[in-house]
């Protein structure tokens, strides 16, 4: 009888931690899954929950045909991908692209993990590099890695840590939007035609609206993080709006593809069309996430303006530079780590 392989452990349990553990059962291989939550927290997350979206609830466009996002998410079905199934069955309405009821996905995700026989959960935080006699190690603890981890990744890679601000996108009381003036539509009518909610502004209630964004009140930097750079790919909206009045409006906010039935000879300014309906978040709109009232974010604006429950939130990243730290097949270079063996798609 063939003996069965030595567990791998994977640490974090998070998007890529629960696909890993996924794959490498579907191969036979049994793993050790080390998640820290509830144990310890991070910034941003806010369940307990294996796979927690931590912020937007869309994977973009899945459009496998005109889209190189939509190609990946096809790819990854076929693959047979946890990921990919469990954002399936938790569809929700959104235009061509793919999002999830964000609680009911973690859900999913979970349930056939734990429910796997070659997989052991373990809660708790990994306080360090894995000991050498784990094994087969996979690191994937994401942008919100725990600081004696990164500390000794930090220390034993040698590389700066790339660290830069997020933004967390802004939620909406839905009891806080006047219907008789909003209406729901998505862009060029994509979907089933209505997944978003649309509220138009005037020219004047826009200009106002970038004035209160430049003129409210803001936190300020601690020392120590005033060189963190923004990530641009999702930046907060008071950053947008400091960088020139028609930004958000040529960004966003821009008024294109929808036709207001209100009013509907007249084009709209701006307007704040990226307002996601979620059934799970029955009274308050998500643009993305959901913060929790403890978490310790900083909030960048917390607006006056009716409607916004709070603008913008922050959280601090920190990513490390792959390609000068592993080898081809993503393992770390061994000159790199030293505590033990990384890799487990080198070795096999
Ligand atoms: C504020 C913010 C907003 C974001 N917005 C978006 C967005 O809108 N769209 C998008 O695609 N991506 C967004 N991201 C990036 C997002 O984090 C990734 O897309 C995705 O979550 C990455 O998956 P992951 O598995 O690498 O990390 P995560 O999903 O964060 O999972 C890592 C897991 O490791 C655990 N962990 C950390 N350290 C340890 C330790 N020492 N021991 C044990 N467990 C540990 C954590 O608890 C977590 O569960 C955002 C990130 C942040 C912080």
């Amino acid at each position: 009888m063939s003996k069965s392989p030595d567990p791998v452990h994977v640490i974090g349990g998070g998007l890529a931690g629960s696909e890993a553990t996924w794959q490498l059962v579907q191969q036979g291989v049994p793993v050790i899954l080390h998640e820290m939550r509830p144990v310890r927290g991070t910034d941003a997350h806010i369940t307990d929950t294996l796979a927690e979206l931590v912020c937007s609830n869309s994977f973009r466009s899945d459009d496998a045909q005109n889209n190189a996002v939509g190609l990946l998410h096809r790819e990854m079905r076929e693959l047979g991908s946890i990921i990919m199934q469990s954002a399936d069955e938790n569809r929700v309405p959104a235009g061509g692209a793919l999002a999830v009821d964000r609680h009911g996905f973690s859900a999913a995700v979970q349930e056939k993990l734990l429910a796997h026989p070659l997989v052991t959960v373990e809660r708790g935080e990994v306080e360090g590099l894995p000991p050498a006699e784990w094994g087969n190690c996979l690191i994937a603890t994401g942008p919100l890695t725990s600081e004696k981890l990164a500390q000794e990744i930090h220390a034993a890679t040698g590389a700066d840590a790339l660290s830069f601000f997020d933004a967390i996108a802004p939620i909406v009381y839905k009891d806080s939007i006047n219907f008789d003036i909003a209406w729901f539509q998505s862009r060029y009518d994509k979907g089933d035609g209505t997944d978003y909610i649309n509220c138009p502004l005037t020219e004047e209630q826009y200009r106002e609206f970038i004035q209160d964004l430049n003129e409210g009140d803001k936190t300020d930097f601690k020392e120590w993080e005033k060189d963190t750079p923004y990530f641009d790919g999702c930046l907060p909206i008071e950053v947008m709006a400091e960088r020139g009045p028609e930004t958000l409006r040529y960004g966003p906010m821009k008024p294109v593809g929808l036709t207001n039935p209100n009013n509907p000879n007249v084009k709209p300014m701006p307007l704040s069309s990226c307002v996601r309906i979620t059934n799970s978040e029955p009274c308050i709109i998500s643009l993305a996430s959901r913060p929790s009232s403890n978490m310790r974010n900083r909030p960048a604006y917390s607006v006056k303006f009716r409607g916004w429950k709070k603008l913008s939130l922050l959280a601090l990243e920190a990513c490390i530079a792959i390609p000068s730290l592993t080898a081809p097949k993503f393992s770390m270079k061994s000159c790199a780590l030293k505590r033990g063996p990384t890799s487990v798609l080198q070795d096999r």
